[in-house]
């Protein structure tokens, strides 16, 4: 285990590698791949290694049954955008004031998501189930909306990194001459438009807020084909939108996890929000739209039960840490006083300043403890799935792979804020992500 994380530290370090050729492939293929996702499930069975096989094969079949973009669906996507822009701007909602970002700026958010989220499900369910709209049409068409939307996606990147050369939005904005890495990454830190923040509308209130209704609608679609809904797709549909839901009602704490404080705004977060959550995250819904199973009471109960389970372990788990910090400490975690790091940490105006780190409760056992229950998540959704085919699980296999890079992200990054306090807490907590195992 050592000397493989030692490799990935070197592979780290390549900046030709890591700033420019993956963040060039990724670039290229992703986009594509994206639309791919609902090309296998409406023209491959659902077999994923069948779509990737014919793309070798014959790219031009693989060619023909590709959807191209709408103008309808830039109606229905105009639409979507401008209703969760106003549930944003007019739904009342706390200020929430966020931490200091690297140079000492202070963004502020509005913090109305839980009922913008119950407005959107009332709203799709309501249309859905009364027969107003249908839809299951976002399923049959939804190989139009992903080619659309990838299209509006790519041209927003190209025009936050302009906007970022032309008009900066603060002293965390920046350009660092590599185009590819600029374009990936991003060139700002919290960008804003017509009075919200990019970072808030596009990460909470389009890809999370699409990832939930499109599995509704996935579910729909489902129960129009076939008759009814199958147990499988009720138990996944219910442990996401428990997810999600669980999403909304922390979304203070989002606005101080990494998408937000660390990663810039460009193709990484604000594609990804836009095409790869509505498309990889919907994946075993997409794949379960047109192939309905059915579980036993117990396995259907069992994953449940483990989606529940997992759901309440990954919000105590970033509640616990968040309530230390707001109480500055005062506080117990599971029963007792917490075991704190006194951390400090200078921002790029000069200025010092104390942060706590907390070494016990869920935090005592691994540095990223919250991925584990994320992934566990991730699979109770998708063993609904079942085994016939790999489609159902691109997602959690996706997930390992972002969630160990974005650790090993992470203590990087933590070592250069906090550098000896963050030795003495991985000191203390030596595990990554697995108590005991990595
Ligand atoms: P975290 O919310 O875990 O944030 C990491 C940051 O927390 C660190 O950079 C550090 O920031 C602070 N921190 C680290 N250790 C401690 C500690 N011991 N005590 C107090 N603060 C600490 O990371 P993510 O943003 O990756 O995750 C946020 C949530 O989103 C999680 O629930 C995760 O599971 C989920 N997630 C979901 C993904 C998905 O695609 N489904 C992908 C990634 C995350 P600082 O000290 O600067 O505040």
């Amino acid at each position: 285990m050592t000397s493989a994380m030692s490799h990935v530290r070197r592979v780290y370090a390549h900046p030709l590698l890591r700033g420019t050729i993956i963040p060039a492939l990724l670039l290229l293929c992703s986009p594509p791949f994206t639309v791919l996702t609902i090309v296998t499930c409406q023209a491959f069975g659902g077999d994923l290694l069948a779509a990737l096989a014919a793309l070798f094969k014959s790219p031009a079949s693989l060619w023909a049954v590709f959807p191209s973009p709408s103008w309808w669906a830039v109606g229905v996507l105009g639409g979507y955008a401008a209703a969760q822009y106003a549930l944003l701007k007019l739904l009342p909602g706390r200020k929430f004031v966020a931490q200091l970002t690297p140079m000492g700026n202070r963004p502020t958010y509005v913090l109305n998501g839980v009922a913008a989220y119950v407005i959107n499900l009332a709203v799709v369910f309501s249309a859905g189930y009364t027969g107003l709209l249908q839809p299951g049409v976002v399923y049959d068409r939804y190989g139009e909306i992903l080619a659309t939307v990838n299209i509006i996606a790519c041209i927003l990147v190209v025009v936050l990194y302009v906007k970022c050369r032309m008009a900066p939005q603060n002293t965390d904005s920046a350009v660092t001459g590599n185009l590819v890495w600029d374009l990936y990454w991003g060139t700002e830190l919290h960008p804003e438009f017509a009075g919200v923040s990019l970072k808030q509308y596009v990460n909470c209130r389009l890809g999370m807020m699409a990832w939930a209704d499109v599995v509704l609608c996935f579910s729909f679609a489902q129960a129009e084909r076939h008759g009814g809904l199958s147990n499988g797709m009720a138990v996944s549909t219910a442990i996401q939108l428990l997810y999600i839901y669980k999403f909304f009602v922390w979304e203070a704490g989002y606005f101080n996890s990494i998408d937000i404080t660390h990663d810039k705004f460009g193709f990484l977060i604000c594609w990804g929000c836009l095409c790869w959550v509505p498309s990889v995250y919907t994946l075993p819904s997409m794949y379960m739209a047109s192939r309905p199973m059915d579980l036993s009471v117990v396995a259907a109960a069992s994953v449940l039960a483990l989606g529940v389970a997992s759901v309440a372990a990954n919000y105590d788990a970033d509640g616990q840490r968040q309530r230390v910090r707001a109480t500055n400490g005062k506080t117990t975690v599971w029963g007792k006083p917490p075991v704190l790091v006194h951390a400090k940490y200078t921002t790029g105006d000069g200025k010092q300043h104390n942060n706590l780190l907390l070494a016990s409760g869920w935090w005592g056992r691994a540095r990223h403890v919250n991925y584990l229950s994320e992934l566990m998540l991730a699979l109770a959704w998708s063993l609904p799935g079942g085994f016939e085919h790999v489609t159902p699980y691109v997602y959690v296999v996706f997930l390992t792979v972002l969630l160990v890079d974005r650790a090993e992200r992470d203590d990087l990054r933590c070592r250069a804020k906090y550098g000896a306090y963050w030795t003495d807490y991985c000191a203390r907590v030596p595990y990554s992500i697995v108590p005991y195992v990595y």
